[in-house]
């Protein structure tokens, strides 16, 4: 039997079984034997019914001595009860809404005399039975079912139709039929140093196991193995990269660069960006690719940074490219990058998806013949399939905006190029180990001088008027203003119109002595650069707009934005939209309007009103929403493991970066005997670990 098998041909599941596991998402039977139980119940020992007290879990055995169904005052709503006594004399019940069928299996329990096993809440109140609340139970069928009785026994993920006593059933006859086949894939090294079960020991004590110590081994030492396959394979990659592989080496004089950017530019550059600078100088020097990642909070200076590295190419006779998720962003760069280069007589150009035939044909030409030096885009740039002349730099910009295929596709472009992935949202550590295992970071741990700290307001929707009222003298002393319009997830037609609302009623009855504008992700693309340059302008006092101004968007004369429904989005996403201001010598305002009616909500608008640390607000994010959402779920790129989670397991995460790359460093191809199973194992997890590891 091979782990790969369909689980149709185990025997006791057959083509039956596998239907009602197919619904769990288990096709193979790797997928059965990894299918980690959710806890386990000690039925070892049975508690007695007279000892529980109140607020505690417990696993009871006993008769059901009555079961009943029960009308209740509400129409049609009926109410199942048993009783139970168990062996000790002691007598609790259950209650179940709305399953009246249930009492026919309750019945036949009884007529068959067996007893039945329940876990649940123990809830006691005054002088009557123990109630067992939350409780799942089962038929104890049969003293003879080891699997379900006098034992430690595994609860599983489950689904209707599929009872607990037959997914043992099922694990254990793939355990006796898989188990013996399975190969130890990690190094004796490794299993003796992190004192690591034997695989086929850990398989069946993570399902049946002996104590409940040992199925906390059991699972970590496939949370291990799912890691260490992973740390390898990004361990030996980087050692490919820093070893073997040869980068552009972009040779040009340190001097005239520095002249160049004190020249084109109104300021000088921070501690941190002068550190990374040199970071990355240390990196396109080095005859190796450069990939690195630069996190920097909203407003930190990061295009001056990738303004920068773009010197470095130009200056070394290569071309580079800017990719951003947005063509407003983009749009964005374009202006900024041209007002720097073209004094130097650097040619940039502006690469989206809604150029002309006629316009894509001129600047594909353009590039591929090297005419122009820096090319700016979304990810049209890939997907038109530009060709460069001499590419040598990629900068991907705002790189969370992008889903991991793009970013594969980003990347994986061109060998020996060097490659700077920029990120506002900073990525927790663990994480970054995981999603970006191959890349070496740089911090812009600093603001630009100035910077005045954006207040921010939480106020109740009933204020609403006197917000806007107030918004009056701001814009008098000659500021402008963001307004954000509710999110509406079900379409972008939706969100459009919302947007257009909200302007037209601050334009008819709030504030209609300013100029309103308005910015939504269904205008034409001409309209929306309109829009953006008479807000630049300042042709425009209240830009009105829905998300589309998230990420990057640099008017420093705008120093308030006021965002309706706040506790409607994310954290993160507030933060992105709160850096929107701030950027000037200004004093600025962030004003969240939102009655939120979760705990949740209240928390994202209490953090935003007590932070403005990108780090400490990403934290929370990740707390409230969990690794998968902090992402943007599917397309995240955050790798999905079996049993490991990322942030409950990050001591061994840790523990597994550390075990790689020592092993990597003394057997960089794993061609010794020993790592033979291992070289296998990895080349047989490659689809998954691939997705883990952009570069
Ligand atoms: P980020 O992309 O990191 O959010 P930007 O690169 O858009 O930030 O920079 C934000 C603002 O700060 C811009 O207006 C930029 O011109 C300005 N800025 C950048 N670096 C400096 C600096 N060293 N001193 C003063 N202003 C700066
Ligand atoms: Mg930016």
């Amino acid at each position: 039997m091979r782990l790969s098998d369909e689980v149709q041909y185990v025997k006791w599941i057959g083509p039956p079984g596998a239907e009602l596991l197919a619904r769990l998402n288990i096709l193979t039977v790797r997928d059965l034997l990894w299918h980690a139980p959710r806890r386990y119940e000690d039925r070892a020992q049975f508690r007695n019914i007279l000892d529980l007290q109140h607020g505690e879990w417990a696993t009871i055995r006993g008769a059901i001595i009555g079961a009943d169904n029960m009308a209740t005052s509400r129409k049609n709503f009926i109410v199942t009860q048993i009783l139970i006594r168990d062996a000790n004399g002691g007598v609790a019940t259950i209650t179940f809404f709305q399953r009246p069928h249930l009492l026919k299996r309750f019945d036949g329990i009884r007529q068959r005399g067996s007893n039945i096993i329940v876990y649940g809440l123990a809830k006691k109140l005054g002088y009557g039975p123990v109630e067992l609340e939350r409780a799942e139970w089962e038929e104890d069928k049969d003293s003879k079912d080891s699997l379900s009785h006098g034992r430690i026994v595994p609860v599983y993920p489950a689904t209707e139709g599929l009872p607990q006593d037959r997914i043992r059933k099922m694990v254990d006859s793939v355990l006796k039929t898989a188990v013996p086949t399975l190969h130890e894939n990690l190094p004796p090294e490794i299993i003796l140093k992190y004192r690591l079960l034997a695989r086929q020991e850990a398989a069946r004590q993570l399902h049946f196991p002996t104590t409940l110590a040992y199925a906390e081994a059991g699972r970590r030492r496939f949370v291990f193995e799912e890691f260490f396959l992973m740390q390898v394979a990004i361990a030996r990659r980087h050692v490919h990269r820093t070893q073997f592989e040869t980068g552009l080496p972009f040779k040009f004089n340190s001097k005239q660069i520095a002249d160049e950017l004190t020249q084109i530019s109104a300021f000088a550059p921070t501690k941190a960006q002068s550190r990374v600078i040199e970071e990355i100088r240390g990196d396109v020097t080095s005859g190796k690719p450069m990939n690195r990642l630069l996190q920097g909070d909203v407003g930190s200076g990061k295009t001056y940074v990738a303004l920068a590295a773009i010197l470095m190419a130009v200056r070394s006779g290569f071309q580079a490219a800017i990719m951003v998720p947005t063509e407003i962003l983009a749009q964005q760069h374009a202006i900024v990058m041209k007002r720097w280069l073209e004094p130097l007589g650097i040619q940039s150009l502006l690469v989206t998806g809604s150029l002309k035939v006629a316009e894509r044909e001129s600047a594909r030409k353009l590039t591929s013949t090297g005419m122009v030096d820096v090319v700016i885009g979304t990810h049209a740039i890939i997907q038109e399939g530009f060709e460069f002349k001499n590419l040598g730099l990629s900068i991907i910009d705002e790189q969370h905006r992008f889903g991991v295929l793009q970013r594969q596709a980003l990347m994986g472009s061109g060998l020996g190029r060097h490659v700077l992935v920029m990120t506002a949202t900073p990525i927790p550590r663990t994480l970054t180990m995981t999603i970006f295992g191959d890349l070496d970071t740089s911090i812009l741990d600093e603001l630009p001088p100035g910077r005045i700290p954006i207040k921010t307001h939480w106020k109740k929707p009933t204020d609403s008027e006197s917000v806007y009222h107030s918004l009056r003298k701001l814009l008098d002393q000659g500021r402008q203003a963001y307004v954000v319009c509710p999110l509406i997830e079900e379409s972008e037609k939706k969100q459009a119109k919302a947007a257009s609302q909200l302007a037209e009623q601050i334009q008819t009855s709030l504030l209609p002595e300013y100029r309103i504008g308005l910015l939504h992700g269904q205008m034409k693309i001409a309209d929306k650069d309109e829009v953006m340059r008479k807000f630049k302008e300042h042709e425009i006092d209240i830009l009105v707009s829905t998300t589309v101004i998230e990420v990057g968007i640099d008017v420093p004369n705008a120093s308030v934005i006021i965002i309706e429904d706040a506790d409607k989005f994310g954290l993160s996403q507030l933060h992105q939209l709160r850096g929107r201001v701030g950027r000037g010598e200004h004093a600025s305002f962030c004003i969240l309007i939102g009655d939120p009616t979760t705990e949740e909500g209240q928390m994202r608008l209490q953090t935003m009103q007590d932070t403005q640390d990108g780090f400490r607000i990403a934290e929370v994010d990740l707390e409230i929403r969990g690794p998968g959402e902090f992402f943007g779920t599917r397309q995240s790129g955050a790798p999905v493991f079996a049993i490991g989670d990322v942030i409950v397991d990050k001591a061994i995460m840790e523990e597994t970066r550390d075990a790689a790359r020592q092993l990597v460093k003394s057997d960089p191809d794993l061609v010794r005997p020993e790592h033979t199973a291992l070289r296998q194992a990895i080349a047989a997890a490659e689809s998954r670990i691939r997705l883990a590891s952009v570069s």
